[in-house]
């Protein structure tokens, strides 16, 4: 439904339809409550969604389905049945104009290091087990006491700057420890110096599970299945302020195709983030709050897709870029996902995603300069040349990684303690708990938000908080415990 008005009240309102969203929408009819959902966009599945152009579908960075909790699982192959699909897992890592296998690779990695490079780092991670230099207060901490000086210097330090945007010395230990998904080199070099870690970890996985038409598959259905049992979508209309009186939120005021509409509502799921939460509140939020709002950061996301007329470039589903010579971070090649995502198989469609901050350099260039600036990259890395380039397209995703930088998880738990006190509004989500969440995690938030609504004693804010796993994090599993 692209609604051109709105009901004046809902029962059960859910506001955004990402993987959290229609998650709970989801859980909701399941419980015979017939939800609305208020989507600012025009596709399902947030930032998860599938973006098409030309025919071709472009993943925004490349979401693999994967997950420990059974409950996600079962509900995935309800959705998608034949459609979910197994697909084999290749990825390297390019740095210092080498590329390394992932997983490593014992005798390569020690060739593309040279014997002083690779002694000098042994050593270093030797003197950093026997003896931790700090406690695990930041980023740089976590790493060094795990893997030594050298190691962190050489794998992980420019990698990090560039995703994050921020010396390694402000990114909080806390994220290390959650989900580190970048730091693929340096966790395989751990391994490899610790091969009982291996047995353990869930780092080498092989393959993974991915819709054939790209994770908005999976989301579209989801649509459906909240229609078909009485639910209701509406996309293109915006929440931009909500009211409140006595600890209930009474009503939701949201921009659209006709102008402002305000709804009241029974009960509220909110997943959109949690900074624009509190201050579109009405009252306002007390001043402390909305300070602690306004101090939450995120991470933007530019993907360049770019289509070249060879075809299978290369065998990688996606290619870690750690070189500080170049500014793209991560290449996606989609047909290595699903091959159903590039309708001619004699072109390769690629992904090249530049983590940024709006109002950046890299955000504020046109589409042009960032498909010329993509084609460039893309030939000095020697993986295509720009004379095959057919077209280029850019994709914006705004707020798509929560920063966890000083001092953050204070403000964090003041906003906390100000929304609970709101008994009909329960906020589930990445951005939306401003926690680094993968899909299944936010599913699981949606599920609990919508469990408390109705009585239940599950907490999204609790969903997660465990930090015990994390694929490519064997060692954030087996020691949490040292976490601060
Ligand atoms: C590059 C990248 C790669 C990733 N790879 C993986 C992966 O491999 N596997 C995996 O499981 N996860 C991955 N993730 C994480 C995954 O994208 C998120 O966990 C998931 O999309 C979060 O879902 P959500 O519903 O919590 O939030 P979102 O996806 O952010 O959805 C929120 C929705 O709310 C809407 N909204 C926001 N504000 C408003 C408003 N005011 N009014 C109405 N609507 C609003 C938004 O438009 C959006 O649709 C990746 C993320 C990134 C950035």
């Amino acid at each position: 439904m692209d609604s051109s008005s709105l009901p004046a009240h809902s029962p059960f309102l859910v506001i955004g339809a990402g993987p959290a969203g229609l998650t709970a929408a989801w859980a909701a009819c399941r419980r015979g409550w017939l939800p609305f959902v208020l989507e600012r966009g025009r596709r399902m599945g947030g930032i998860a969604r599938t973006e098409e152009h030309r025919g071709y579908r472009f993943d925004i960075g490349g979401h693999r389905f994967f997950t420990k909790e059974p409950e996600v699982e079962s509900l995935w192959k309800e959705m998608l049945g034949e459609q979910f699909r197994t697909t084999p897992r290749m990825s390297r890592i390019y740095y210092d104009n080498k590329y390394y296998s992932y997983p490593l690779r014992l005798p390569e990695t020690l060739g593309n290091l040279g014997w002083r490079r690779s002694f000098a780092a042994g050593m270093s991670y030797v003197a950093a087990r026997l003896r931790p230099a700090r406690p695990d207060v930041t980023f740089e901490d976590w790493v060094v006491n795990r893997f030594g000086q050298r190691l962190y210097e050489t794998f992980f330090r420019s990698y990090t700057e560039k995703v994050w945007g921020l010396p390694c010395h402000e990114i909080r230990a806390e994220w290390a420890a959650q989900r580190i998904q970048n730091l693929t080199l340096g966790i395989a070099v751990w391994q490899a110096l610790r091969p009982a870690a291996e047995a353990a970890s869930k780092t080498l996985i092989r393959e993974f599970q991915y819709p054939r038409l790209g994770p908005g598959q999976m989301w579209d259905r989801f649509r459906e299945r909240i229609t078909a049992a009485g639910g209701r979508v509406a996309t293109g209309w915006e929440v931009v302020s909500w009211r409140h009186e006595h600890g209930q939120v009474r009503s939701v005021v949201a921009a659209g195709p006709t102008g402002l509409r305000e709804m009241t509502v029974d009960r509220v799921v909110s997943t959109m983030s949690l900074d624009e939460l509190v201050q579109t509140a009405q009252p306002a939020a007390p001043a402390p709050v909305r300070m602690a709002a306004g101090g939450l950061r995120h991470r933007d996301l530019l993907l360049v897709g770019v289509v070249l007329r060879k075809p299978a470039l290369f065998a990688d589903n996606w290619i870690y870029v750690h070189h500080p010579g170049v500014r793209v971070g991560r290449i996606q090649n989609f047909g290595n996902w699903s091959p159903d995502l590039v309708p001619d198989p004699g072109t390769t469609s690629l992904g090249m995603e530049y983590f940024c901050r709006r109002g950046e350099d890299l955000w504020e260039m046109d589409e042009g300069e960032l498909g010329d600036l993509a084609s460039r990259e893309l030939e000095a890395l020697g993986l295509g040349r720009r004379e095959d380039v057919l077209w280029t397209v850019v994709i914006r995703q705004p707020k798509a990684y929560p920063v966890y930088d000083d001092g953050y998880r204070e403000r964090l738990d003041r906003i906390r303690a100000w929304l609970n006190g709101l008994g009909n509004l329960r906020p589930a989500g990445r951005n939306a708990l401003h926690r680094y969440n993968n899909q299944d995690h936010s599913m699981m938030a949606g599920i609990a938000a919508v469990d408390r609504l109705a009585g239940g004693t599950a907490d999204p804010w609790e969903v997660n908080l465990e930090r015990s796993y994390h694929e490519d994090v064997v060692v954030a599993r087996q020691e949490v415990g040292q976490v601060a």
